[in-house]
């Protein structure tokens, strides 16, 4: 398996018609790298991969490896593999003949198409004992999901393209196969692109995580660094800030803002957002928060409010809580705790300031919308 040293997509862009379904896309990636395109349906992941598969010709924009243009490559001949949502698996043939079926073509050895065939099945942990003669149609989707990798993976690309492969799996299957790619990666070292609408799968996963919006690219970083730091406020949202809180700002205070809340509580809060040094008093923006890091236990030197207990879930570690915000009770926010508490009590909450973060305000509707299903608390 040949490593590539370096991948650059330089001003990637590719329209259907007038629209434009990929804009400027400008990123490079290093030999090894495990980078996610993460983003809602519709924003262009697909259609950066099979740009750079070769599926799609690019509008505008070079696809250079190695410092070698390869956009005008056929996709047959740049040696990326590819595997599908869909799995694309051959239905008539059977889980050997899949995976050996690309190889044959090749001028290779048939010792050497049996040596791949089981280095690839037992790469992803299919046996080819118990399962080497069986089709497509008498595996489970998991084993569907392993054959598809394994398939591309006996063609020993030097890059490897992932479209939301584990998105037809239930939770717990996407989780050991989440695991096995993970593994499978430290394994190969392969350059891996994978895209995804999961925001846990691409931190779990990646190197590098690219939040794409509308054709462009929002933000590029380590899963930390996007966490921590989103940009925008539609990355927020991405990274579960799903709390939203409208603030006025008084002040700025160092590294931090004191803002006033529309019920005149002052907080104090940080913003990761670029253009937020602008600012003046009195200026309109949104506090957001994960519901994790706003805590019914509050420690000292957090920033303090108060509202009313309307819903509880219990969600394994800890309970959800739905409060309504004292004085504005059309405002709910979502705060953890570690003990039940009871309906329509009032609750003490907080946020330390660094995890508090501000942004203009912007049309980006919430991603995590906040629940409207509650179980019954059992001590009701
Ligand atoms: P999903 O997560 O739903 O697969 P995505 O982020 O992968 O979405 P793309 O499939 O890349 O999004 O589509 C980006 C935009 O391009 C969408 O608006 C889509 O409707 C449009 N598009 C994609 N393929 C075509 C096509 N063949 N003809 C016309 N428009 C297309």
């Amino acid at each position: 398996m040949e490593k590539i040293k370096k991948l650059e997509l330089q001003g990637m862009t590719r329209a259907f018609g007038t629209a434009k379904a990929l804009v400027d896309f400008n990123l490079e990636i290093a030999g090894g790298t495990f980078v996610s395109l993460l983003g809602p349906s519709g924003c262009g992941k697909s259609t950066a991969l099979n740009c750079i598969a070769g599926l799609l010709d690019l509008t505008a924009g070079a696809i250079i490896l190695n410092g070698q243009p390869i956009h005008h490559i056929p996709a047959e001949k740049r040696g990326i593999g590819m595997v599908f949502q869909n799995y694309a698996l051959f239905p008539h043939l059977n889980v050997i003949r899949n995976v050996s079926y690309g190889l044959e073509n090749r001028p290779m050895p048939r010792a050497e198409i049996e040596r791949r065939v089981r280095w690839a099945l037992d790469l992803v942990h299919l046996d080819i004992e118990e399962f080497g003669h069986r089709f497509p149609a008498q595996l489970s989707g998991g084993q569907q999901q392993r054959l598809a990798i394994a398939r591309t993976i006996a063609l020993e690309p030097n890059l490897l393209l992932l479209d939301e492969p584990l998105s037809n799996l239930d939770t717990k299957l996407r989780n050991e196969m989440r695991i096995e790619i993970k593994n499978m990666h430290r394994q190969l070292g392969l350059t891996t692109i994978y895209v995804t609408h999961d925001q846990s799968e691409a931190m779990s996963l990646s190197d590098v995580v690219v939040v794409m919006r509308a054709g462009r690219i929002e933000q590029v970083g380590t899963p930390q660094a996007i966490y921590d730091c989103p940009n925008s406020l539609y990355v927020a949202d991405f990274m579960g800030y799903s709390n939203r809180l409208p603030v006025q700002i008084v002040e700025r205070d160092g590294d931090e803002w004191r803002v006033q809340t529309e019920t005149g509580v002052t907080l104090r809060a940080t913003s990761t957002y670029a253009g937020s040094a602008n600012w003046q008093p009195g200026e309109r923006v949104v506090a957001v928060s994960r519901p994790d890091e706003l805590l019914a236990e509050p420690l000292p030197d957090t920033n303090q409010m108060r509202g009313t207990v309307h819903l509880v879930d219990f969600v394994g570690k800890a309970y959800e809580i739905l409060v309504r915000l004292e004085g504005k009770e059309e405002t709910q926010l979502l705060v953890w705790g570690q003990h039940p508490i009871e309906l329509e009590r009032p609750l003490s909450f907080g946020i330390r300031p660094n995890r508090l973060l501000l942004f203009p305000m912007d049309d980006t509707p919430p991603a995590v919308r906040v629940k409207t299903r509650y179980r019954e608390p059992a001590w009701q």
